[in-house]
């Protein structure tokens, strides 16, 4: 298995980052430098993706000091591992030592995944920013605490590790394409499965070394297997009576961790409601690709339909640009617009726009929207880049702070350009002095 080590200075987190990737209690951790006793090898898993992780925190107690220790330590990752993951702490930012094993990493060659931990408290991303300058590529705003932004660290990991001989077997590159089906409580999601998947539903792990996991399930959809990913607890109805709702978000949060498309289903009989709209919110937060799915529409009379449309534009604007289908899991009706739709999304998903169209594109954007002068002075964007896929990220880089408003403005424009259908997008402005 290819071997990953995590490295940073004592107390940057990396302990608690080392459980949230193997999803485990083990790492022994303490709000104190140097807890972490000894150097632990884990095995874990990502997207399919296995790798041997290498904690290093153990050589925080060295006597050589801590800047020697650590320096020892990213020499050891550097001659052990395949990549590495680098972290730093974020509202620390980045120190000497910090310096010196950029340069050992850089010298070295090896992938790194740069990480800024601690970013709980902080808006995240674009305190994050100027992480850039370490020259490692992307900095990764994470929580290792509460888990924000893992999901993405771990992606860029596993495209940073090299293939592991072994894991494929006769499924195209990466597999099937990951669909977590998710909605409250009786909104047709096990209806829903049971019309596409009918007769012909394979449980995964019956089919050998596609996964271990038995709660996917592989489905045929449109001529194309897709793996529906925690389906356990869709088709068996778990009755708890206290924390149900806690389970259920659970539940929906680690099946959106595991997938690469959500398909939010919604009872278009209903009212949208703050739980709907706190489902979108999980999955638009994950950065997942997104399909908005209108079920039970066989009850639908001419006046349910006009007060969905208001509905929808005013509770679910913040996926205006999801693809939406209208179907009913009773009757079968546009189930064969799902795939498309789906297909739709996971294309704007992993859509990168060339550093020359890009410019090209924002050069006459600006030129032809100036931000709004401020203080007599006008701030620019000078230019930009897409740091990331899965979902499209942008870094553009501005000669002042660019509002709120222009943001979102800059994105409509782009989202129409490039058509970024059924994706969100993250933005981040770093500005020049
Ligand atoms: P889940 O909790 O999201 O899995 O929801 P279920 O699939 O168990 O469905 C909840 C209820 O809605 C059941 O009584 C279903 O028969 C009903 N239902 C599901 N889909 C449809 C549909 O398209 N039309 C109608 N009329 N009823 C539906």
């Amino acid at each position: 298995l290819p071997v990953l080590a995590v490295v940073g200075r004592p107390n940057v987190g990396k302990s608690t980052l080392v459980n949230r990737i193997i999803g485990r209690r083990e790492a022994v951790v303490e709000d104190k430098p140097g807890v972490t006793r000894d150097r632990v090898t884990y095995e874990a898993e990502w997207a399919g993706r296995r790798f041997k992780l290498v904690d290093t925190g153990g050589w925080e107690q060295d006597v050589l000091g801590i800047d020697a220790s650590v320096a020892a330590q990213a020499e050891y990752a550097i001659e052990a591992a395949d990549a590495v993951v680098f972290v730093v702490d974020a509202k620390v930012g980045a120190t000497d030592t910090d310096e010196a094993v950029v340069r050992l990493l850089r010298k070295a060659g090896k992938p790194v995944v740069l990480c800024a931990n601690k970013v709980d408290g902080m808006s995240g991303e674009a305190d994050a920013s100027y992480l850039w300058a370490l020259g490692l590529g992307e900095p990764h705003p994470v929580s290792a605490l509460h888990g924000r932004g893992t999901g993405d660290m771990l992606d860029a990991l596993a495209e940073a590790l090299p293939e592991a001989p072994a894991q494929t077997f006769g499924t195209a590159v990466g597999g099937p394409r990951r669909i977590a089906l998710i909605g409250r409580p009786n909104v047709g999601k096990s209806s829903l499965l049971n019309k596409v998947a009918g007769e012909d539903r394979v449980v995964v792990n019956e089919v050998a070394g596609t996964t271990r996991d038995p709660v996917d399930e592989l489905i045929e959809l449109g001529g194309i297997t897709w793996k529906f990913v925690d389906t356990a607890g869709i088709r068996k109805r778990v009755h708890l009576q206290q924390g149900a709702d806690y389970y259920a978000s659970l539940r929906t949060a680690a099946a959106v961790e595991k997938a690469e498309v959500a398909v939010i289903l919604i009872d278009a009989s209903e009212t949208i409601s703050v739980q709907d709209q706190r489902i979108v919110t999980m999955a638009v937060d994950a950065g997942r690709a997104i399909v908005l799915a209108f079920n039970k529409w066989d009850t639908l009379d001419e006046e349910r339909r006009y007060y969905l449309e208001r509905e929808i534009e005013t509770e679910l604007a913040q996926v205006a640009w999801a693809p939406r289908v209208n179907v009913s899991a009773r009757t079968g009706r546009h189930m064969e617009k799902l795939v498309p739709a789906i297909e739709t999304a996971l294309d704007g998903w992993e859509t990168r726009v060339p550093t020359g169209r890009l410019n090209a594109f924002l050069g006459e954007l600006v030129a032809a929207h100036p931000h709004p002068v401020r203080g007599g002075k006008q701030p620019r964007i000078l230019f930009g880049t897409q740091a990331g896929t899965k979902p499209p990220r942008f870094v553009l880089f501005a000669s002042g702070f660019i509002e709120h408003g222009y943001r979102r403005f800059i994105e409509r424009r782009l989202r129409e350009e490039f058509s970024f259908e059924g994706t969100p997008i993250h933005i981040s402005v770093r500005v020049r002095e």
